[in-house]
Order: structure tokens, then C-alpha cells, then sequence
């Protein structure tokens, strides 16, 4: 009631947390050119106003822009908070470490601009709790909470020594932390589904086919029967949000749709009859220019690396075809078990230029990547325009040191180019003043 107050002007006097940036100049996380010199005014988690004439704010705090620019927080739609700062072993088997690791690395992703992460797998409900309610810095996070995945399918972490599984029978570690869970059948999708979203899921994440870092799933895998996925669908549906799906083949993307899944995750085996159908049903593709660095840490002779190389050449071929085809495309990094990697989130970004302008890759990690965030729908944690700059949207905003439209290597270095970050109206980084 109250911002809705502040935003038809009925409030003429600006409280003492307000703040407003002066002369800067605005990517909106939807153009391709920044605007005129303009003032910003941040009235609780809002934005209030924005205008090229001077806003009358007398007791907000004045930020002197100096030219420089104004645009939306970051947004990473393929993130694993809690699988970065901790080693496999860790995450799967000391959950208090693995979530006090994840805050403190939660915190480093704010402070790279990030303001905004999709989780795609991984125990981040207590995390995103303590973020809310301040305990520690750190971004928005929408969970999905556990993988969900099928015996060797991509996420079944097990060892060969844990078979037979016995159904009601005692969890492994991974699935007792909540990291992923195996299912089998659809009533057994149907009873992890509800309780990832009884512990505040904003999506589902399943594992249509197999994956690079799973031990026991081959790539060429279609994992999920349909009747399994369209019960994780038809649950996701009832608590108003969607599925994403991990899938690389053509059969996996093609069975996940045709269960009603309504993003799919990498798809870089796809062939272009697919990308086509991708496209034709306005499905997301969220994409991932994943760094070969990712690829040649895996040890040569490794399963594991077998299947990267078998990925890799992928990555280049399907955002040819997301462009070809006009998909519905959001970005994101997948950084897993590194915070070395992690700390190349911005670099992996600005990677994007092999096949983007700057302001098309910085649209694709603001606006869009928001856009896919809000088809969490009755489950987005954060109901709200995110992404943008536009008057009535979330104050989440970077400041930066330079024109990342004209250099996108600017976001590969936060420590010195993004001077304040602000989210939900809080500033929790400014040089400005030092
Ligand atoms: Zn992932």
C-alpha cells in the first residue's frame, strides 16, 4: 500500500532511507543503448522514479552518478548454491559445513553483482532463509531444491556397493541432505515433488537424460519415462510453477515437452529439428557457455571426461541454433565443486560475445533470465519486477565504472568496476565513498 503510495507521487516527502543517483546513465535490462543522463530515486525496495529533470528528494541520500552507469543486478539461471564452496564429500556428507561454505561463497556471488540466482539443484532452503532475513549477504535465490532423478540417471550419486535400493528403504547421504533424489515410478515423483515444495520450491528440476559428472549415466540415456515426468508436471501445475529439465539429446528434449515441461536445461546434443520444435512450443532453453577449463579439469581417461568431450562441441552449435530459431534463451553458468570457476562468473558471462552483441548477452542475464524467473508464478519467492530498470521494479542495481555496452569485460571484474551494489533497496557495496 505504501509503495503503491510513493509510486502515484501522493507522498511528497522522501524518507531518510531513501536514496538517489544523480547523472547517470541507464541500461534498462531491455535496450541495446543507455539513456540520457537521468536521476533514480530508491524508495524502500523499489524503484520509484526515474527522470532526465531533477528529482526532488531532500532528505534522500545522494549518490553522485557522475556519468556512470545505472543498470539491473545480475541474474544467474543455472546456479548451485550450496555445490560450489564444498567438495562432493562435503555436500553429501556434512551439511553444516556445506551450508556454512555456501553462505560465505553466497556472499562472494553478491559481490560479483549477482543479485539473483535460479537454484537447479541443490539443499538451498535454509540458505535462502538466512539471506532473507539478513543474517548473511547473499542473492535472491529461487530453489528448486533436490534434483530429482531415476536409478543411474544424471544426480544418482550412488555407488554401485549401495544397489539394490529397496523402495521406503534408508536414504543415501546425497538424498538425505536433500542434494538429489532418486524416483522410480510416478507415484515416487509425486511424493518428492510435493515435499520439495513444502519446504518452498519456486520450480522442479528433473533429470530428463544423462549427464556429464553422474558416474552411471551414460549421455545417450532417456532417463524419465513420460508418465514419470508428467506426474512431476502435473504436481508442479497444482502449486502454480513448472518444470526445467536437464537434457542434452534430441529424445530427452522431445519427451520432457511433450510431458509439459517448460524449460530444459543445456540441450547441447540437440539436432535442429528439435531446436525448431523448441521454438515452435516457446519452450526456454536455458543455456550455459560453459568454459573449457570445465572440460580439462576432468581427468583424461575419466568417464567423466569422455562425456565432456562428447558435450563440448555442442555449446557453440546450439546457441548457433537458439539464435537460428529465435528461442526463448536464458543464461546461466552451472559452476560446479569450484570457487575458483565461481569467481569467473562475470568472465563467463562476458564469454558470451562469441556469439552475442554486449548488450544482447547483458539483456540475456538481466531482463530475460527475469523473465524466466516469473514463471515460478504462485511460487516466485519474489513477487515483483526483477531485471530491469523501470520505475515500480525491485531495486536490485549495479553501479558500474564504464559502459559495459561497449565493454562487457567490465562485469568479468566486479572488484573494480561494479562501485555499488544494491539489492532490495539495501546498498551492501559502495566505493564511491572510499
Ligand atoms: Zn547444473
Amino acid at each position: 500500500m505504501l509503495a503503491a503510495a510513493l509510486l502515484l507521487g501522493l507522498c511528497a516527502t522522501a524518507s531518510a532511507d531513501d536514496i538517489l543517483f544523480e547523472n547517470v546513465r541507464i541500461f534498462d535490462g531491455k535496450g541495446a543503448a543507455l539513456s540520457a543522463p537521468s536521476n533514480v530515486l530508491v524508495q524502500g525496495n523499489l524503484i520509484a522514479r526515474i527522470s532526465t529533470s531533477p528529482i526532488a528528494a531532500e532528505r534522500a541520500q545522494r549518490i553522485a552518478g557522475n556519468g556512470r552507469t545505472l543498470m539491473p543486478g545480475l541474474i544467474d539461471a543455472h546456479w548451485h548454491a550450496m555445490l560450489i564452496a564444498s567438495t562432493p564429500a562435503e555436500a553429501m556428507g556434512d551439511i553444516g559445513f556445506a551450508n556454512l561454505a555456501a553462505g560465505d561463497e553466497a556472499t562472494d556471488t553478491l559481490m560479483r553483482g549477482f543479485t539473483t540466482v535460479r537454484d537447479v539443484g541443490g539443499p538451498a532452503f535454509g540458505l535462502k532463509r538466512a539471506i532473507d532475513q539478513g543474517i548473511i549477504a547473499g542473492p535472491r535465490i529461487y530453489p528448486s531444491g533436490a534434483m530429482i532423478t531415476v536409478t543411474s540417471g544424471h544426480g544418482d550419486f550412488r555407488q554401485l556397493s549401495d544397489l539394490p535400493r529397496t523402495i521406503g528403504g534408508l536414504f543415501t547421504p546425497m538424498e538425505r541432505n536433500g542434494g538429489s533424489i532418486v524416483v522410480d515410478s510416478p507415484d515416487e515423483v509425486r511424493l518428492r515433488a510435493r515435499e520439495q515444495f513444502m519446504q518452498g520450491a519456486a520450480l522442479l528440476k528433473l533429470t530428463a537424460g544423462g549427464g556429464v559428472s553422474s558416474p552411471h549415466s551414460p549421455l545417450d540415456v532417456t532417463t524419465f519415462t513420460e508418465p514419470e515426468l508428467r506426474a512431476a508436471v502435473e504436481i508442479a501445475e497444482n502449486w502454480g510453477t513448472y518444470v526445467a529439465a536437464h537434457a542434452f539429446t534430441s529424445d530427452a528434449i522431445r519427451k520432457a515437452i511433450a510431458a509439459g515441461v517448460k524449460c530444459i536445461e543445456h540441450g547441447f546434443l540437440m539436432d535442429e529439428a528439435t531446436a525448431k520444435l523448441i521454438a515452435e512450443k516457446d519452450i526456454w532453453l536455458s543455456l550455459q557457455p560453459l568454459p573449457e577449463l570445465m572440460r580439462t579439469g576432468l581427468q583424461e581417461g575419466s568417464v567423466e571426461r569422455a562425456k565432456a568431450d562428447e558435450v563440448w562441441p555442442g555449446i557453440g552449435r546450439t546457441y548457433e541454433l537458439a539464435k537460428k530459431y529465435k528461442i526463448k534463451t536464458a543464461w546461466g553458468t552451472d559452476v560446479l565443486f569450484s570457487r575458483a570457476l565461481a569467481k569467473q562468473q562475470g568472465a563467463i558471462l562476458a564469454s558470451l560475445v562469441r556469439w552475442y552483441t554486449p548488450a544482447e548477452a547483458l539483456v540475456m542475464a538481466t531482463g530475460t533470465n527475469a523473465e524466466l524467473l516469473a514463471l515460478s508464478g504462485l511460487r516466485n519467492p519474489y513477487p515483483g519486477k526483477l531485471g530491469v530498470i523501470e520505475e515500480g521494479a525491485l531495486a536490485d542495481v549495479l553501479l558500474v565504472e564504464g559502459n559495459p555496452l561497449e565493454n562487457l569485460d567490465l562485469v568479468a571484474d566486479p572488484a573494480d568496476n561494479f562501485r555499488i551494489i544494491m539489492k532490495d533497496g539495501l546498498i551492501y557495496k559502495n566505493t564511491l565513498t572510499q
